[in-house]
């Protein structure tokens, strides 16, 4: 298996599991020959982690660096819902993103990718207010922070919010913490909501409807996932890229992206066990970044 040189070819990496402690995931970033790297800092189905001890922390930060990988990338717990009807939920959900947030200064981790959350059948404006209060809330408690907020597109599951571009310029619209919130698009979930990212017009119409309602400008980070289920499906399943409905063709679209070209571009798609599928997942990507714009 040949690596790339480090700093070679377009900006690609993967979720790597945190097993074993944060530096693990580095090893397996490097051996599946990442540039950039997402990770969770805690469980991700856990209110609570335990603390960040400071050696831990300065070694991933060191073996990051020296691996080459940059920008670092965090997902926030899947558990927060600042949008929840249930104000004990959202209590929890703004002290958890603010540990989050900690977590990602205390590792030098630039990015947190956030779910902007469900309403639980309350309403779109009910939720969006929420999630833009609860933004608020968070960062009030954590003023000296340098992490950027992602609110991640969402595929639209249930009610879950951020599925229509609309729906994220409102929360941004919202908040008063707008300098420390930006987006991550999330290729399968933008595919789900029903936004065409297949066709080469269909991708350009989508980046001008994103443009549009937020400024592309605001997407720090993309997750690289086909999906397993037909656009507009409103079903968030991954699948490996150039497996699923999306297939090379939509990939063709972001890998040539200009818009796109500096952005971090992140598989969370399916893993055997050997690290293989994300190795191929990395080689589809570089091997589209090199051709020309399909027409
Ligand atoms: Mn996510
Ligand atoms: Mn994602
Ligand atoms: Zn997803």
């Amino acid at each position: 298996m040949t690596r790339p040189a480090p700093g070679a070819g377009p900006l690609v990496g993967a979720h790597m599991s945190a097993a074993g402690g944060l530096v693990r995931a580095v090893e397996r970033a490097v051996d599946a020959g990442c540039r950039t790297l997402q990770v969770f800092t805690k469980s991700s189905n856990q209110w609570n982690g335990k603390p960040v001890v400071a050696g831990e922390a300065a070694a991933f930060r060191k073996a990051a660096a020296d691996a080459g990988l940059a920008p670092l990338v965090s997902h926030s717990a899947y558990l927060i819902n600042l949008a929840s009807p249930d104000p004990v939920v959202r209590t929890r959900s703004v002290g958890a993103l603010v540990d989050e947030v900690e977590r990602c200064n205390a590792n030098g981790i630039p990015y947190l990718v956030l779910h902007p959350g469900s309403h639980g059948g309350d309403g779109e404006e009910a939720g969006l207010d929420r999630i833009a209060r609860g933004l608020d809330e968070a960062a009030a408690k954590s003023p000296a922070s340098g992490t950027t907020v992602l609110l991640e597109t969402a595929a639209g599951q249930g009610a879950c919010l951020g599925h229509d571009f609309a729906q994220l310029a409102a929360i941004l619209a919202r908040s008063d913490s707008r300098p420390r919130l930006a987006l991550c698009f999330d290729t399968c979930h933008v595919h789900a909501a029903g936004y065409d990212v297949v066709t080469r017009d269909g991708w350009g119409r989508t980046l001008e409807e994103l443009d549009a309602a937020c400024g592309l400008g605001l997407v720090k980070v993309i997750h690289a996932n086909d999906s397993k289920k037909e656009r507009g499906c409103r079903v968030d399943r991954h699948e490996r890229i150039g497996h699923g409905t999306i297939g090379l063709k939509g990939f063709a679209n972001l890998m040539t992206e200009p818009a796109f070209e500096k952005v971090p571009k992140i598989l969370e798609t399916p893993k055997d066990e050997e690290g293989k599928w994300d190795r191929e997942g990395l080689a589809a990507l570089r091997k589209l970044s090199r051709r020309k714009a399909a027409t």
